[in-house]
């Protein structure tokens, strides 16, 4: 039985640990130590470490911890990750034996050029690219590509479990009740969510289901989004894209 634990890590990371009472492989290990602790604590050996973009807060552990356990290290093959052993894309099955873990590899292009997700069964690792009830920024790719990968995972099972890299949730649903203030199902959200952040827990996971029903970046066809996104532009939008490039724009300086 695969367990995932949260591992926390700088402000407001998380790096994901999957494993059972032997063995655990590290999605996104930005930093060595906390990793280490919890490995020890647990008595686990590391047998993989799999990152989903080449940003320094997800692969800034990966050197420290192939040294200590000549693991693996799957990435993106569109970028420069360090000590990369097995560069992998869309399309690409990741099995792990020790964890009886197995990933299909999806090209989730938009925050990296190369950023890739991990889906493990109705398990989603997909770093930067969707937040919970939001999204991450678009610093290499274009909005088109950006909005097509969240439209991409939007299309997985409602159940599938969102394993997203930051725990930004409670900020991501401020803006998104700016943007869609009718919406029952996101003012619950947003309580929820503040009960379980006082009791200092994670609020992630969550489902692809809860996201279609309140994140607004997978919801620019809804019209209360759209009308938002426009009087916050100023100006009548054409289409998706251009509602969606309009609310990344409009977070951006929320
Ligand atoms: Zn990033």
């Amino acid at each position: 039985m695969t367990t995932i634990e949260a591992i926390p890590a700088f402000r407001d990371n998380y790096i994901w640990v999957a494993g059972n009472k032997q063995y655990a492989a590290a999605i996104d290990p930005g930093d060595a130590a906390p990793l280490l602790d919890y490995l020890e604590s647990k008595g686990l050996a590391l047998v993989a470490i799999l990152n989903t973009h080449h940003h320094g807060d997800h692969v800034g552990g990966n050197l420290e911890l192939k040294k200590k356990f000549s693991c693996p290290i799957y990435g993106p093959a569109a970028e420069i990750i360090p000590g990369m052993t097995h560069p992998v894309s869309g399309g690409d099955t990741v099995f792990l034996p020790e964890i009886e873990m197995a990933c299909e590899v999806m090209d989730i292009p938009g925050h990296t050029s190369g950023h890739i997700a991990f889906l493990s069964k109705d398990r989603l690792f997909c770093g930067d690219t969707l937040f919970g009830c939001g999204c991450g920024r678009v610093f290499e790719g274009t909005m088109k590509e950006m909005q097509h990968s969240l439209e991409k995972l939007a299309s997985l099972p409602e159940e599938t479990l969102v394993y997203c890299a930051h725990e930004y949730t409670l900020a991501n649903i401020a803006f998104a009740r700016e943007v869609e203030p009718c919406n029952d199902m996101l003012r619950e959200r947003g309580e929820k969510a503040l009960e379980i952040r006082k009791r200092g827990m994670p609020t992630i996971p969550s489902t692809i289901g809860l996201e279609k029903m309140t994140n607004p970046f997978l919801r620019c066809g809804i019209e209360e989004v759209a009308e938002s996104a426009s009087r916050h532009e100023g100006r009548p939008l054409r289409d998706r894209l251009d509602v969606f490039s309009a609310l990344r724009i409009w977070k951006n300086s929320f």
